[in-house]
């Protein structure tokens, strides 16, 4: 089986369990923003997860729903919005007129995150600026979970789903990033459009058992996720028969016999969106290679209590790290 180094990226080892950044680190910065990511890539959470979705330009930019999301949107009035405009009815420049620094405690989605710091001056990003971002060398140890989030309204619509891989793939290339991507997704027919179009990119396959409520205030993946009813104990074999690389389950659905079977499969497991202390301590015990959270700080920490570790050996920033590079390092680079 081909190697990838995305995917590798993503794979665990022994006493290794990879940190993921949700949408950056939603826990405490605004979702799918440039502090959020720049925040994560540099306190150790090399391995980012964000959605991509298309303007009415066809720019891909990153934020979360199909529509504005009212309690993360604030208009020039600096109110949060009262109506939610479908993404693909605005161009990329009447989107970033928004601020999405700020969460509305009123609503039942800004109630999950009281930790968020609020800020003003922060807009939706486009998908170049991040890839821009992560091309710089200091970020070279960065890889990209990019989710390409499909709408339900052109889910049946091949020529949309084509135009949409187009678009998001030709960026990736046009920034040479090609072997630090994952093309990530809850829709199947999308994840099978992006083998044909980049082979050499890896898929990454999300899934949720609908019996799992959705999670508040958030747009469902459910319209597009495949029917797994009778297969759900057959999903890591579903995942690698589509040809996926990395199986992406809900944390509810996850069980350890799950994870060895994906691991017999050779699938890299990323088990999403685990935030609780609880959770986080059972994805450990069932050895997932990833742990996606908005709290990447929490996972680290509890990993570092359990003595174990996110980064790998030759990452500058695991302890003891340095000491060993410089060791290794030939006498005239020392001085
Ligand atoms: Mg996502």
């Amino acid at each position: 089986m081909r190697s990838f180094a995305a995917v590798e990226a993503f794979r665990g080892a022994e006493n290794l369990i990879r940190v993921v950044g949700h949408r950056g680190a939603r826990g405490i910065l605004p979702e799918n923003s440039m502090i959020g990511f720049e925040f994560a890539l540099e306190t150790g959470a090399h391995l980012l997860e964000f959605d991509v979705v298309l303007t009415g330009d066809e720019i891909p930019v990153i934020t979360h729903n199909h529509h504005l999301h009212a309690p993360t949107f604030r208009g020039a009035d600096g109110q949060f919005l009262t109506s939610e405009p479908r993404i693909r009815t605005l161009t990329c420049a009447e989107i970033q007129r928004y601020e999405i620094g700020r969460l509305d405690g009123a609503s039942a989605y800004g109630q999950r995150f009281p930790d968020q710091a609020q800020l003003d001056g922060v807009t939706v990003p486009r998908l170049a600026e991040l890839l821009n971002l992560v091309s710089q060398p200091q970020h070279s140890a960065a890889y990209l979970m990019l989710e390409l989030k499909s709408d339900p309204d052109l889910a049946g619509d091949a020529a949309h789903r084509q135009r949409l891989v187009d678009i998001i793939i030709q960026e990736v290339r046009t920034t040479g990033l090609t072997n630090r991507v994952l093309l990530h997704s809850f829709d199947w027919n999308l994840l099978a459009e992006c083998q044909r179009q980049a082979p050499d990119i890896p898929a990454s396959y999300l899934t949720q058992l609908p019996e799992n409520a959705d999670d508040v205030g958030e747009a469902s993946s459910k319209a597009i996720s495949p029917d797994f009813t009778g297969q759900e104990s057959r999903i890591p074999d579903l995942v690698s028969e589509a040809g996926g690389r990395l199986w992406c389950p809900h944390v509810n659905d996850v069980s350890k016999q799950s994870v060895q079977r994906a691991r017999e499969l050779g699938l890299c497991v990323a088990v999403w969106t685990v935030n609780t202390s609880a959770d986080i301590n059972r994805m450990i015990d069932f050895g997932v290679d990833a742990i996606v959270s908005d709290y990447p700080g929490r996972v680290q920490r509890i990993l570092s209590d359990r003595g174990l570790y996110w980064l790998d050996a030759g990452d500058a920033s695991r302890p003891g790290a340095k000491e060993k590079d410089q060791k290794k390092m030939p006498l005239a680079a020392q001085q």
